[in-house]
């Protein structure tokens, strides 16, 4: 059984890391508030084209992506 992905709230309320973040050998994943003008996250997204996946959808997605093709959109 699959389960939604929650951010990892049982996580980060307790000043953790999300899972796969803190476990991703490559660091592919940043996590991060995009209101904290100094955090890593707010920097890369500054320096890399970011893209939602299905924005025509406008589910308004807090996971974002950099450098998609298009045929993953
Ligand atoms: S490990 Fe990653 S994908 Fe799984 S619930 Fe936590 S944040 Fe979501």
């Amino acid at each position: 059984m699959a389960d939604k992905c929650t951010f990892c709230y049982h996580r980060v309320a307790t000043g953790l890391l999300p899972a796969c973040v803190e476990a991703c050998p490559t660091q592919a994943r940043i996590f991060g508030d995009l209101r904290s003008k100094a955090s890593r996250l707010v920097r890369f997204t500054r320096m890399n084209r970011i893209h939602v996946l299905k924005p025509s959808l406008n589910t308004q997605p807090k996971v974002y992506y950099a450098q998609l093709d298009g045929e993953v959109r």
